[in-house]
């Protein structure tokens, strides 16, 4: 048959003002998408609802306006989906691909300091886990379980990543992930006095994790290439793993090296890295910003200087740039004098 339509995503998280090395992510799946004929969407990840803010949502938007970044869906909010997420939880629990764990906080650091104490990796022990022929212990009172995947036992999880090559992951690394977690308790009472529903949804089913509501939205957004940053490339395989038990191919992966700060440290907003905005302010051209930035972690030839028709033309993820490319505040000035 044909192949399906290209589409890819950004998916920031709000909790702080976007600077230029995240904003480089938005980039590639853009470009992609465009070079390809396909569709963006653009994805809040606002699920950390203590550090999200608005002024950070609206730093996204106006950063992606003005380097003209536009998208073809969005912005979808987690925060948004959350009712929707719950609802695949049930089916999971129902179809026997989650089940809940109720091992104690306590519980889980005492088998973590053993673990330790005998040079093991630190990792759930599998107590819940239902098997055939399993008794399973006792459900004790008074603790809300967490609901964890029940990840597939030996083989490994394998994908050809667009940057990295092959990445083979035992699944006897990865052990089952939470997908839930109980709601806090303020929050299941309110809920509980606003109505049966949310009781229910909060009470049984928890609070989704970071992790789970990534593959659900994958997933509905059809998305078939996922380009995001490296520090990512530890949730892949699990994140393979959910979306094959919901009987899912997973998308094609391309996992962006860091960008460097001019003192070589990673770029964050934690050392001082600018918002994206600013730029603007200081008065750089959005099209130098695009063309500096697309350089950084890509490269057709040597071409440094190209228009952003070029770009979107030459776009490929074959030469995306294999390790972590520094920003140069100079080379920048440079490259918008050229524009
Ligand atoms: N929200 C994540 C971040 O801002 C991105 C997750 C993803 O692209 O899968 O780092």
């Amino acid at each position: 048959g044909t192949p399906p339509r290209i589409r890819t995503r950004f998916a920031p998280s709000p909790t702080g003002f976007i600077h230029l090395g995240n904003i480089r992510s938005a980039i590639y799946p853009w470009a992609f998408a465009r070079a390809q004929g396909g569709d963006f969407i653009l994805r809040i990840e606002d699920t950390d609802q203590e550090r999200s803010t608005q002024a950070a949502v609206d730093v996204i938007l106006q950063g992606m306006a003005w380097l003209g970044l536009d998208f073809d869906e969005g912005p979808y909010y987690q925060m948004q989906r959350m009712a929707r997420y719950q609802a695949v939880l049930a089916q999971m629990l129902e179809r026997g691909l989650a089940y809940p764990c109720y091992m104690s906080v306590a519980d889980l650091d005492a088998l973590r300091e053993r673990q330790q104490a005998n040079k093991e990796k630190p990792r759930y022990d599998g107590t819940w886990r239902p098997e055939p022929g399993k008794a399973l212990p006792p459900i004790p009172e008074g603790v809300q379980p967490v609901l964890r995947f029940k990840n597939p036992q030996g083989g490994v999880v394998a994908w050809d990543d667009k940057v990295k090559g092959r990445i083979e992951i035992a699944n006897a690394e990865l052990d089952d992930l939470v997908l839930a977690r109980p709601a806090p308790a303020s929050q299941a009472g309110e809920e509980g006095a606003a109505g049966e529903e949310g009781e229910a949804a909060s009470g049984r089913i928890g609070v989704p994790t970071y992790n789970f509501c990534v593959v659900v939205d994958d997933i509905d957004m059809r998305i078939t290439h996922v380009i995001r940053g490296d520090d990512h490339i530890n949730n892949t395989p699990r994140q393979i793993n959910i979306l094959r038990a919901l009987g899912h191919q997973p998308p094609v992966y391309a996992h962006l090296p860091t960008v460097l700060n001019e003192q070589g440290e990673k770029m964050s907003k934690r050392n001082g890295a600018k918002p994206v905005t600013q730029y603007r302010d200081e008065g750089y051209l959005p099209d130098a910003l695009l063309n500096y930035l697309a350089r950084l972690g890509w490269s057709h030839g040597d071409d440094e200087i190209f228009s952003r028709q070029q770009f979107l033309q030459w776009f490929d993820l074959e030469h995306l740039g294999r390790s972590a490319a520094q920003f140069d505040e100079a080379k920048l000035r440079w490259v918008n004098a050229q524009h």
